[in-house]
Order: structure tokens, then C-alpha cells, then sequence
């Protein structure tokens, strides 16, 4: 049984946004995928996902009986996230952007007061300049990035990726 869940990214997704498109877990029964359709809610259950496993039927109106959502094959780039990662904490927005050669994502958090920060301590020195976030820790934060399934990297993805537009990121 596999624990971790796999998001899927269309390749032609902007960049810059969080990159990726489709969110989806897979049941502990029946293996089939399911999507869930915020990152928030993928978030709340990526967070907790060894001590309450998802299975079909947490999802409304889904059961173990219904046809997958979503197939694990390459007409989709699809990454991997690792279980338990924390809940981005309220106000704050986590972005992963995709390397323009498709190598590897890098993870940021956008703060409440729309700061950027890409690391445990940058983290820390915007706790420490704004106390009223000062019941946060750098453990609330997480820049680990989901593993890229190189079976399902497209053909062209390093022209395509070359191709799009930085990110000017501040
Ligand atoms: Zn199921």
C-alpha cells in the first residue's frame, strides 16, 4: 500500500502560480485516484495522512464502487508529495514553482502581508519582524518539494520549459 500522495501538474501550467493543476490522493482500499479540488483541502489531508489514511469514501458522494477520477499515466506530469507534511498555517499561501528544466521544484510561502519567503530562516526573521506571528515556529513551515515522476516528464519539457517566463519573484 502506498501512503503518499501524488499530485499531478499539466505541463502547460503558467508559471510563476503555483504550478501545479490537479490534486489528487489515492484511496488506501481500492488504489484508484481520486481529486480533490483545492489545495487546501489537499493540504488538510496531505497533513495528516498516516494517522487518517484517505480512502474514497471521505470524499462526497465517492466510494470505492465509482471508476478512478484520474489515471497515473504520462498524458499528465505527475509528482509525488510525502505524507504529513504541516498544514500551511492560516494567511499564508505555499507555492512550489517548477525549475524551467523541469529538474526540481523549488517551495515558498507567501505571508500574510504578501512577503515571499523560501526557507526555514527567512521564516524565522519574518516571525521575528512581525510578533503577531509569533505562535508560529519554522516547524509550522515546510520547503520539502514533491519528487518528480520522470516517467511522465513529457518529451519536450526542457523547449517548453525554457520557453516560458521566468518568475520575478520580490
Ligand atoms: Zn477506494
Amino acid at each position: 500500500m502506498k501512503d503518499g500522495h501524488k499530485t499531478s501538474k499539466k505541463s502547460e501550467a503558467e508559471a510563476g502560480q503555483s504550478s501545479i493543476g490537479i490534486y489528487a490522493v489515492q484511496c488506501g482500499e481500492c488504489f484508484k485516484w481520486r481529486v480533490i479540488p483545492t489545495q487546501e483541502e489537499f493540504e488538510d489531508i496531505r497533513s495528516r495522512s498516516v494517522e487518517d489514511p484517505f480512502f474514497c469514501h471521505k470524499k462526497p458522494n465517492a466510494s470505492c464502487d465509482d471508476p478512478a477520477d484520474i489515471e497515473y499515466d504520462a498524458t499528465r506530469m505527475w509528482v509525488v508529495d510525502k505524507p504529513n507534511i504541516p498544514k500551511t498555517p492560516a494567511g499564508f499561501q505555499r507555492g512550489l514553482v517548477l525549475r524551467k528544466d523541469h529538474s526540481k521544484f523549488d517551495a515558498n510561502y507567501t505571508t500574510p502581508t504578501g512577503k515571499k519567503v523560501r526557507g526555514p530562516s527567512e521564516v524565522a526573521s519574518f516571525i521575528e519582524s512581525n510578533p503577531e506571528y509569533k505562535d508560529l515556529s519554522v516547524s509550522d513551515f515546510s520547503f520539502w518539494t514533491p519528487k518528480i515522476m520522470d516517467d511522465t516528464v513529457p518529451q519536450t519539457a526542457k523547449r517548453k520549459g525554457s520557453a516560458s517566463k521566468r518568475v520575478k519573484t520580490g
